[in-house]
């Protein structure tokens, strides 16, 4: 996969691909984004602000360049979002093949589309302030906008559960396939407590889970570098949380939708902090 791939490393990489556990790479598109682009430069983004963490962590008591990390670096930017899902598609495909497990970094939300095609015996966790659930946008099947429609095609009814919920058009709303999905809005999370939905979701997701975050899902205050912002959102312990919870049995991860020059160097961070979260909760 030599030349394929370009940019910096991960800190914490430092394991060849053949050794690794985990396998991060950059899925650097933001060609559907409506309102802010900008995705396309969050995996360096990333990796810059993960390079001012510890390598340890006394939560996990855990160092994460033992982790077994290969960063592969980023895919080469395709023109079009189905180009760009297919490479997506592949690249995970190879590396869940070798059963490791894929931490992508977006890029808009619509990369997550070619990762899940890999995790058909999985279900699959969503943070997202958006339902993601039109069958098309701007004329796109594949738009961000679409995400969570596309994956409830791959996955079949009851499998997803999408955390954070807060903008849905009415469209999506009065669907049929809307029920297919448990959309937990973020109101209902801070009325009763992030601990409080823990067993529904285990119930619907199984024991194989793939775990996409949009940062959006998180709220402003915390991760205001976003391709579309909207209040109201989760509290970054609230996703913390929910990665530790569910990150042991999680074989596919992403962080989408950073875009990293609206940033205060926040969003950065906490986007480079959950990638330890994850990874530390597993051990
Ligand atoms: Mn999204
Ligand atoms: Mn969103």
């Amino acid at each position: 996969m030599t030349g394929y791939f370009s940019s910096l490393k991960l800190p914490d990489a430092t394991s060849e691909f053949k050794e690794s556990r985990y396998v991060i790479f950059g899925a650097p598109f933001d060609g559907t984004s409506s309102y802010r682009k900008g995705s396309k430069l969050a995996p360096n983004a990333v990796r810059v602000a993960y390079d001012n963490l510890e390598s340890f962590d006394p939560r996990y008591s855990f160092d994460f360049s033992e982790a077994g990390i290969c960063d592969l670096g980023d895919l080469q930017e395709e023109s079009t979002v189905d180009e760009m899902v297919e490479s997506v598609e592949m690249v995970t495909g190879i590396i869940r093949k070798e059963a490791k497990i894929p931490i992508m970094l977006g890029g808009e939300h619509s990369v997550t589309v070619g990762a899940i095609r890999n995790f058909k015996d999985c279900g699959m966790i969503i943070i997202d302030a958006h339902s993601d659930f039109r069958d098309s946008y701007h004329g796109n099947r594949l738009n961000h906008a679409c995400v969570t429609r596309r994956s409830l095609e791959v996955l079949g009814p009851d499998r997803i559960v999408s955390i954070g919920t807060r903008s849905t058009s009415m469209e999506e709303y009065e669907s049929d396939e809307f029920r297919k999905v448990r959309f937990i809005t973020s109101d209902e999370v801070r009325e009763k407590g992030i601990k409080s939905i823990v067993s529904e979701v285990r119930r619907i997701v199984g024991d194989r889970i793939y775990f996409s975050i949009d940062m959006d899902g998180i709220d402003p205050a915390y991760a205001p570098a976003v391709g579309t912002p909207e209040p109201y959102g989760l509290k970054d312990t609230d996703v913390r949380f929910l990665v530790n919870e569910f990150s042991r049995n999680t074989f596919g991860f992403d962080i989408v939708e950073f875009s990293p020059q609206f940033d205060n160097g926040n969003t950065a961070m906490l986007a480079a902090k959950i990638i330890q979260d994850f990874i530390g909760s597993r051990k």
